[in-house]
C-alpha cells in the first residue's frame, strides 16, 4: 500500500479553509443554503482523508459507525419537521459532544502525558456537559420532559458541588497520586459520571423558552472539547483543532447575540429559572374582539399599507405559502407590503426569515425590529401570524418576566389583526394585552386555514 499520509495536513488546511467560506455563507438567508453544502462537503473530504493516517485499523467498525450515525441522521433530517429543527440542533450537537468526551475517554485509558492529559480532561468533562445537557434539552423541546424550569432550594450549591467533585477526580486522574483514595479506572468513572451529571443539572433549571439559546450555548461547548481534543493526539488533528474552534467562537457569538435580542444577559439565562413564575397583580382592560375573514380581506384590500409580523404560530401551521399568496395578491391590488421580523420570532434564529424564503418572498421586504418599528404609526393594518410574546406590550413594564426585551411596536398601527387558533399564550407563559387594545382584532383559528379563507376572500373584491 502508498504512504499518503502526506497528504492529511494539506487536505485538513483545505477543508478548514473551507468550512470558513461555508460559515461566511451561512450569514445571509439567501447564501445559506450553500453555506451549509460548503460546509457539508468538507466534513466529508476531512473524514475520507483521516482513513489515511498510519496504523488506523478497525476499519469494519468505523464503517459500521458511520453507516449507523450517517443513515440514522439521513432519515432523521429528511422527516423532521422544520418546528422540530431545534431539537433536533440539540440531539446531533450533543452526539457532538459525546464523541468529545468519548474521544478524551480513549486518551485517558492510555498512559497519560500531563499537557495532553490535562487538554483531554477538560475536553472529556466539557464534552460530557454538552452531551448531557443537550439531552435534556432535547427533551424538554420534544415534550418528552415538562419544559418548565426545574428549581429546588441550594440548587447552586448542589450544581457547583457536582462540578467541584468532578474537577477532582479529573485532577485525581491527571496525577494519579499515590495517596488517591480511590484507583485510576475508579476516578476515571466517577470524572464522567459527575460531568454527565453537572450537564444535567445545568440544564434542568431552564425553561423551554431560553431553550435555544442553552442549546447555542451547548453547542460552543461541543466545539471547544473537539478543539481540545484535537490537540490529545499523538500530532496533532489539525482539522479538529481549528474546526473545533471555529464552532466554539462561532456558538458563543450566537448565544451573546440570542441573549441580546431577548435583552438578557447569559448568565441570568443560565441562573434565571425564567418561566418559573408567573407575571402576577396585572390588571388587563378591555376584552378581545374578533373578527370575520371577510372583513380582514376589505381591510387589508383597501389598505395604502400592510406590515405582516410572523411568528412561531406561522411555523407551526406552516401558513409560509399562503403568506405568500396573500402578498401577491395584495401587491397587485397596489398595497405597500412590508414584514417585520423580529431576531427571536419562532424559535430558533433566522426561523421566520428561512420560512419566509422557501415561500419565495424576496429579502427586500423583510425588515428588522430597528427598521420597521418606526413605521407601525404610519399602517394601516398590521397583520400578526401567530407571533405573541415577540409583539406583547408587556416587554414595557416593568416588573413583568419580559420586561426590557426590545419587541415590534405593533399596537401603534392604526389596526391590528391577530391571527392564532385560540387563548393560547406564547413560550414565555404570560398574558398579552395586545389582544386587548381597541385596535386589535382576533382572526381565530390555523394560521395557514385562516389565510387561506383571507386570500380568497381577496380574490372576490
Ligand atoms: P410565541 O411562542 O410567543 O407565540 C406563538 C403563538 O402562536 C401562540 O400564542 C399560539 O397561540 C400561536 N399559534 C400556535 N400554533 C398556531 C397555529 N397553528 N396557527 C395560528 N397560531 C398559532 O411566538 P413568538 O414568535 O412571538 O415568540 C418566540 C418566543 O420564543 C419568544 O419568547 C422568544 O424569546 C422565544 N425564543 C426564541 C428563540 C429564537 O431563536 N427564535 C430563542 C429562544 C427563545 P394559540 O395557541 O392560541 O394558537
Amino acid at each position: 500500500m502508498f504512504d499518503l499520509s502526506y497528504l492529511i495536513d494539506p487536505v485538513y488546511i483545505a477543508t478548514i479553509i473551507i468550512f470558513i467560506i461555508g460559515l461566511q455563507r451561512m450569514s445571509h438567508p439567501l447564501t445559506a443554503r450553500s453555506g451549509i453544502i460548503w460546509a457539508g462537503a468538507a466534513m466529508l473530504l476531512a473524514t475520507l482523508v483521516t482513513f489515511l493516517t498510519p496504523a488506523l485499523s478497525n476499519f469494519a467498525l468505523i464503517a459500521l459507525g458511520i453507516v449507523i450515525g450517517g443513515g440514522f441522521g439521513y432519515i432523521a433530517a429528511k422527516r423532521v419537521a422544520m418546528t422540530d429543527m431545534p431539537q433536533m440542533v440539540a440531539i446531533y450537537n450533543g452526539m457532538g459532544g459525546g464523541a468529545a468526551a468519548g474521544v478524551a475517554a480513549v486518551h485517558l485509558l492510555g498512559p497519560v502525558h500531563f499537557v495532553t492529559g490535562s487538554l483531554a480532561i477538560v475536553g472529556g468533562l466539557i464534552g460530557a456537559v454538552s452531551f448531557s445537557g443537550s439531552l435534556v434539552a432535547f427533551l424538554k423541546l420534544q415534550g418528552w420532559m415538562r419544559p418548565r424550569p426545574v428549581t429546588f432550594t441550594g440548587q447552586q450549591i448542589v450544581n457547583m458541588a457536582v462540578l467541584a467533585l468532578a474537577v477532582i477526580s479529573g485532577i485525581l486522574v491527571l496525577f494519579q497520586p499515590s495517596w488517591s483514595p480511590i484507583p485510576y479506572t475508579t476516578a476515571l468513572w466517577l470524572f464522567f459520571l459527575l460531568s454527565l451529571a453537572f450537564g444535567i443539572l445545568m440544564a434542568l433549571p431552564i425553561g423551554g423558552a431560553d431553550m435555544p439559546v442553552v442549546i447555542s450555548m451547548f453547542n460552543a461547548f461541543t466545539g471547544l472539547a473537539v478543539g481540545l481534543d484535537g490537540f490529545s493526539f499523538a500530532t496533532p488533528n489539525y482539522a479538529m483543532v481549528i474546526a473545533g474552534i471555529i464552532v466554539g467562537a462561532a456558538g458563543s457569538l450566537l448565544t451573546v447575540l440570542m441573549a441580546r435580542a431577548m435583552n438578557r444577559s447569559v448568565r441570568n439565562i443560565l441562573f434565571g429559572a425564567f418561566g418559573a413564575t408567573e407575571e402576577t397583580g396585572v390588571q388587563i382592560q378591555g376584552s378581545m374582539k374578533s373578527v370575520e375573514p371577510d372583513d380582514v380581506a376589505v381591510m387589508l384590500a383597501y389598505a395604502d399599507k400592510v406590515i405582516i409580523v410572523p411568528g412561531y404560530g406561522m411555523a407551526v401551521a406552516q401558513a409560509q405559502q399562503k403568506v405568500k399568496e396573500l402578498m401577491d395578491q395584495l401587491e397587485n391590488r397596489g398595497v405597500l407590503v412590508k414584514f417585520g421580523i423580529h431576531p427571536v420570532a419562532g424559535r430558533m434564529p433566522g426561523h421566520m426569515n428561512v420560512l419566509l424564503a422557501e415561500a419565495g418572498i424576496s429579502y427586500d421586504h423583510l425588515f428588522d425590529r430597528d427598521e420597521i418599528n418606526p413605521e407601525f404609526q404610519s399602517t394601516d393594518v398590521v397583520l400578526v401570524i401567530g407571533a405573541n410574546d415577540v409583539v406583547n406590550p408587556a416587554a414595557h413594564r416593568e416588573g413583568s418576566p419580559l420586561f426590557g426585551m426590545p419587541i415590534l411596536d405593533v399596537e401603534q398601527a392604526k389596526n391590528v389583526i391577530v391571527l392564532k387558533r385560540g387563548q393560547g399564550r406564547g413560550f414565555a407563559g404570560i398574558e398579552n394585552d395586545l389582544f386587548y387594545r381597541d385596535n386589535t382584532r382576533m382572526l381565530y383559528g390555523d394560521a395557514k386555514v385562516s389565510l387561506g379563507t383571507v386570500v380568497q376572500a381577496v380574490k372576490k373584491l
